[in-house]
């Protein structure tokens, strides 16, 4: 099993890199912000109790997220991997996110940091908030949410840095580009 975890900054890229990757690998794709948008959509108790944490740019609960999370890869038991996108953001989470699969013989093969300029990150989300209709994307709430990855999302770069798991890559130039790293990143695993 490749299992890969795509980390960094919000508006760092990592949803389209995700799409990328998939297409190559066939993998798994567990965005754990798209799963929240959907039990927001969907109105369920999840979502409810999400949609006033997110649209202020707080975390989910660790607690909610993984209940989520591990639901959506036991519905899916003959996948080649997973890419985890926007999760771990917590040590917390990362910590179960290792027992967990170690549980399902399997791990976390490599984690990709995603690393973009502050300044280009809040550009390109402010583009995003143009057309993206979520109500995260704009600039109060983009530096909220950039804090929260400095304190409480970075560590989580620690912790797979200590088991030599972590490749960064850079993203400030073009996505061809940042893909083609990510692909040689991957065949140190594969
Ligand atoms: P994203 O689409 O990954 O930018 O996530 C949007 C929002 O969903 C975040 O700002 C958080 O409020 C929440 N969220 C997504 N993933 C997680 C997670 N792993 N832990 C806690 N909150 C999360």
């Amino acid at each position: 099993m490749l299992n890969i975890v795509i980390f960094g900054a919000p508006g760092s890229g990592k949803g389209t890199q995700s799409d990328f990757i998939v297409e190559k690998y066939g993998l798994t794709h567990l965005s754990t912000g798209d799963l929240l948008r959907a039990e927001i959509k969907a109105q369920s108790a999840i979502g409810k109790k999400a949609q006033v944490l997110i649209d202020a740019g707080n975390l989910v609960p660790d607690s909610l997220i993984i209940e989520l999370l591990e639901k959506k890869i036991l519905e899916t038991p003959d996948s080649p991997g997973f890419i985890f996108d926007g999760f771990p953001r917590t040590v917390a989470q990362a910590e179960v996110l290792d027992s967990f699969l170690k549980e399902h013989q399997t791990k976390v093969s490599i984690m990709l940091n995603l690393h973009v300029d502050e300044q280009t990150l809040i550009d390109r989300l402010l583009n995003r908030g143009k057309t993206s209709g979520r109500a995260d994307d704009n600039l109060e709430t983009i530096q909220k949410r950039l804090n929260v990855y400095k304190t409480k999302t970075l560590p989580v770069l620690d912790y797979y840095r200590s088991s030599d798991r972590a490749t960064t890559v850079d993203n400030n130039s073009t996505v061809e580009a940042c893909f083609e790293h990510i692909v040689q990143a991957i065949q140190t695993v594969k």
